[in-house]
């Protein structure tokens, strides 16, 4: 009878007889809890996983209630009962939240009774129309606004569940896609966004950051991981994408003569970031060619779909699995799936990176291409209505090379600008109400999305980054050198607060002896990304909302009056002031504020 099934047939019925044992060990069917013993071996795409959640629950670990969703019904297999779903305009239920994320939408209630949409921009680069193209979208589907996120990436908001799918359709025939944009899949690809127009730069990231984004979008078995997953490419240029923050960060650098190895440009691979859990990717000594980077990354993640945590999502990043591993057992492991040994080099045959500029995101720069420039435009915390999106698209077709380049910064640049069209595109974007001038606080301020938009928020923080930066240009107008502060609503840590020169995470302030609590934030000093990479060290907890500017304030007027001259940067100072000194900031604010 067997026979009489071609093999696609087969595998529906070897998948329908494990969904069954599936459904058991999940509590679907009365008297499951293990798999039964004669459970055909998992098969397809998703049987690593299968598999994996199997070893946790044999080894008497009780799955995470995502890993049962995920098992329950494999969220691409959903698709079709998103749109039915969807077209009742109801909320979904919480593992179908948790679901419809893999195809991009996020439902954001209480904060906003809608759908998020979260796209994929691979090296944040879109088209001009493109981008007036999202605008349009944005004002059919959503809340006719839209916002550039910490991975270069657009997010649109106030989308009603009716209008989820037209959305999805929409970004298709916009030639992009959301697919994989949420839940615990590899998140938005960035790579340098002055890729191919910076002088410095060492490698153009586009065509790795492309092709990665590709593989990833063509293979089902990379989706469904213990948890989510970052990975970035920098070209070496001027502008920082922050690598060191992602789970896998490709580098390029020059490796010089006598390495052992050809000498010429590699992309050194860097592991583990995640600052949210207080860590930044570490140096594994390897170097691979530009080419190689797919089936090294690849390789990662397969270590880590067979070996993450599928138990407890706190523990459940890569992360977790390089500590309790070591990063030789973990690289011993990626090179056993690669079947070869990856090249190794001693740093001191790599040539030191060139630097960064820290306003290279802001006002206009000399591209590598005689007469051309690119110009960073400053958004209020990423946030653009769609009629300065559609202009801004105008510009970028009638004054640039047509593209729009988004950053981690929350902003975007205008990239093939000749020279004498810099004054037109300048006007063209103050008339928008926007700028291509940042003062040193606002080049640097970044803000998640906040209660505004999301439910773990515990403060309004795009709307007190504002707030400080308005406070600190009035208040410090000496600060003559570039300030980061992140502001972050939670400890997932989307604005990464832990490597901003002062950081802010999102706290409730207890303010009376009934548990009444206000907005505030536990602030921290001292972070750093490139070669000042470093964990921020907390300096004050639960601080009132209100009182944040004046402590910044404070702090930045401590700076200029005890660095050692303009070259001393403020983590530096902060380093050699100490956390004490800078803890007893608030006490003389307050010793002031009451003479
Ligand atoms: Fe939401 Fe927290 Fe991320 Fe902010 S850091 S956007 S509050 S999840």
């Amino acid at each position: 009878m067997a026979d009489d099934f071609d093999a696609e047939q087969k595998r529906y019925l070897e998948g329908f007889s494990h969904g069954i044992a599936a459904i058991r060990m999940t509590g679907g069917l009365a008297g499951g809890g293990t798999a039964p013993a004669h459970a055909a071996e998992p098969t397809g795409p998703d049987a690593s996983h299968i598999k994996a959640q199997d070893r946790t629950v044999k080894n008497g670990g009780k799955l995470a209630d995502q890993e049962k969703w995920k098992r329950a019904e494999n969220p691409f297999d959903g698709h079709n009962r998103l749109i039915a779903e969807a077209e009742t305009g109801k909320a979904p239920k919480p593992e179908d939240n948790f679901r419809w994320r893999y195809h991009g939408l996020f439902w954001v209630a209480p904060a906003q009774n809608s759908y998020m949409c979260r796209l994929r921009i691979p090296n944040g680069i879109l088209h001009h129309w493109q981008f007036a193209g999202i605008a349009d979208l944005a004002d059919a589907h959503g809340g006719g606004y839209s916002h550039v996120t910490t991975r270069a990436n657009l997010q649109v908001r106030e989308i009603s569940p009716e209008h989820g799918q037209p959305f999805l359709d929409g970004l298709i025939d916009l030639g992009l896609t959301a697919r994989g944009a949420g839940a615990d899949n590899i998140r938005n690809v960035t790579g340098s966004p002055t890729a191919g127009i910076d002088a410095q730069e060492l490698l153009d990231t586009r065509p790795l950051a492309k092709s990665w984004h590709n593989h990833i979008l063509n293979d089902r078995s990379l989706f469904g991981l213990p948890r989510k997953f970052n990975v970035a490419f920098d070209g070496g240029g001027v502008l920082p994408v922050l690598e060191e923050t992602n789970d896998i960060g490709f580098q390029a650098v020059e490796v010089m003569e006598g390495a052992g190895i050809e000498p010429g440009i590699w992309m050194r691979l860097v592991l583990g970031g995640i600052t949210g859990h207080r860590d930044i990717a570490r140096d594994t000594g390897v170097v691979l060619r530009p080419k190689e980077c797919n089936a090294v990354a690849d390789a990662i993640l397969r270590v880590f779909i067979e070996n993450g945590d599928r138990t407890n999502r706190n523990k459940a990043r890569m992360k977790y699995v390089l500590d309790a591993w070591g990063y030789d057992k973990y690289l011993a492991a990626v090179e056993e799936k690669l079947g070869r040994k990856l090249e190794r080099v001693d740093p001191a045959h790599v040539k030191p990176r060139g630097g960064f500029d820290r306003y290279a995101h802001v006002g206009v720069h000399a591209q590598v291409q005689p007469y051309l420039n690119w110009i960073g435009v400053v958004l209020p915390v990423g946030k653009m209505t769609t009629d300065q999106m559609r202009e801004l698209a105008k510009i970028s077709r009638e004054c640039g090379d047509g593209q729009i380049r988004l950053t981690v910064w929350q902003n975007f640049l205008f990239s093939g600008v000749p020279d004498d069209r810099v004054a037109e595109v300048e006007s063209r974007v103050a008339a928008l109400g926007l700028s291509t001038k940042a003062s040193s606080i606002r080049a640097g301020l970044v803000a998640c999305t906040g209660n505004r938009g999301c439910k773990f928020a515990a403060a309004d923080t795009k709307g007190h980054a504002l707030l400080i930066a308005d406070h600190v240009e009035a208040a410090v107008p000496g600060l003559d050198v570039p300030v980061n502060v992140h502001l972050t609503g939670c400890h997932h840590s989307c604005a990464q607060h832990y490597i901003g020169d002062i950081g802010l995470i999102g706290a409730k302030v207890t303010v009376s002896e009934e548990g009444d609590t206000v907005e505030g934030y536990d602030i921290v000093v001292g972070g750093g990304f490139g070669e000042a990479a470093k964990i921020g060290t907390e300096i004050w907890k639960a601080v009132k909302a209100k009182e944040c500017p004046g402590r910044i304030e404070a702090l930045l007027n401590d700076y200029l009056e005890h660095r050692t001259g303009p070259e001393e940067t403020f983590q530096a100072y902060t380093a050699r002031r100490g956390p004490e000194a800078l803890k007893g900031l608030a006490d003389a604010r307050l010793l002031e504020a009451a003479e």
